[in-house]
């Protein structure tokens, strides 16, 4: 019997972690759930969206399956999202972008995994206003935070037999950031010779993703171009609906999918739950539980291939309860 935190989070949230911890129960796995909310919602009871025991609850319990949580634009509290992987020192923020039959793309064949740095950059949150007019934001990177994602993208590369990483960074303009990177990237890529190393300015590798998808492997970069590219990426692969994340740390993991919170969509019973479901599958992988994670992803892409019963952005009009119904009937 495993504690998992599960934090159903805003929004499409509730919804779509219902869905997978109704998928994952019935895989056979045991789970004792321990439910904890945090975002605006909680505000008011406990004065922050991300309350201390929430903290505690993952700390404890050292894994996670979490929805998304909605962060206010321009103003209003620190996204709960950076702060828990910041917390929680979750510096690896795996996301694997993967084709599967059924999911309307107009790609094929994309297997691609995005290992983005999770606690440093802009995400660092260190901006003020210069008086009235202007602002200033702080990035930061270092040689420490740079080795152990670079690292990290080896030896994922290493263990899922992979033939490429390429770092992505921006050092032509960054030269002392980005610099720093490319540098440690470098250096790393040397313990490897195993496996091909190269690197690309995140412009350049925007355009080549988009034509080229194929002859990519495992992205390694820091934070900011690592949110951007991993939505590129869900985009390639039929949509944020269908794209799982992990947020590895040395102490814990906290499991999401790479999409928001989709306020319009929210509490109609229309959001896809694969994100979520797939994310619960890299943690039951992450546990050991290859049986229990094997099984849900086949089901899941036989649902998905066969077309009938899915969600309104794979062409379907099937809810996101009677989808995870139909999930749960294939295990
Ligand atoms: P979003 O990912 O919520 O939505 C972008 C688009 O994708 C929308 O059209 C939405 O309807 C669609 N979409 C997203 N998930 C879907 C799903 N499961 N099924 C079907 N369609 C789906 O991005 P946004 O609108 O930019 O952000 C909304 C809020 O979510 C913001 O407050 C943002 O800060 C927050 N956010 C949270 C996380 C997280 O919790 N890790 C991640 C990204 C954004």
């Amino acid at each position: 019997m495993y504690n998992i935190t599960l934090i159903p989070g805003d929004g499409i949230g509730p919804e779509v972690a219902d869905a997978a911890k109704r998928v994952i129960d019935a895989s056979g796995v045991k789970i004792n759930w321990e439910i904890q909310n945090a975002g605006e919602h909680v505000m008011q009871e406990y004065g922050t969206p991300l309350p201390n025991h929430v903290i505690e609850s993952i700390k404890k319990n050292k894994v996670a399956l979490k929805g998304p949580i909605t962060t206010p634009i321009g103003t209003g509290f620190r996204s709960v999202n950076v702060a828990l992987r910041k917390e929680l020192n979750l510096y690896a923020n795996i996301r694997p972008c993967k084709t599967f039959k059924g999911i309307p793309s107009r790609y094929e064949n994309i297997d691609l995994i995005i290992v983005r740095e999770n606690t440093e950059d802009l995400y660092a949150g260190i901006e003020h206003m210069v008086g009235e007019d202007a602002a200033e934001s702080i990035k930061i990177i270092t040689r420490k935070g740079s080795e152990r994602i670079v690292r990290y993208a080896f030896e994922l590369a290493k263990k899922e037999n992979r033939r490429k990483v390429t770092a992505v960074h921006k050092a032509n303009i960054m030269k002392c950031t980005d610099g720093l990177f490319l540098e440690v990237s470098r250096e790393v890529a040397q313990e490897f010779p195993e496996i091909q190393f190269e690197d690309m300015i995140v412009d350049a590798m925007c355009m080549k993703l988009v034509q080229v998808p194929e002859n990519y492997d495992v992205l390694v970069m820091p934070n900011l171009y690592g949110d951007i590219i991993s939505d590129l990426c869900a985009g390639l692969i039929g949509g944020l609906g269908v794209a799982p994340g992990a947020n590895i740390g040395t102490d814990g993991a906290v499991f999401e999918p790479i999409h928001g919170s989709a306020p319009k969509r929210a509490g109609q019973n229309l959001a896809n739950p694969t994100a979520t479901i797939l994310s619960g599958v890299m943690m039951l992988r992450y546990l050991g539980e290859n049986d229990s994670a094997n099984a849900i992803e086949k089901a899941v892409k036989e649902i998905i291939s066969k077309g009938e019963k899915v969600t309104y952005d794979l062409g379907g009009s099937t809810g996101t309860s009677e989808f995870a119904d139909a999930i749960i009937e294939m295990i």
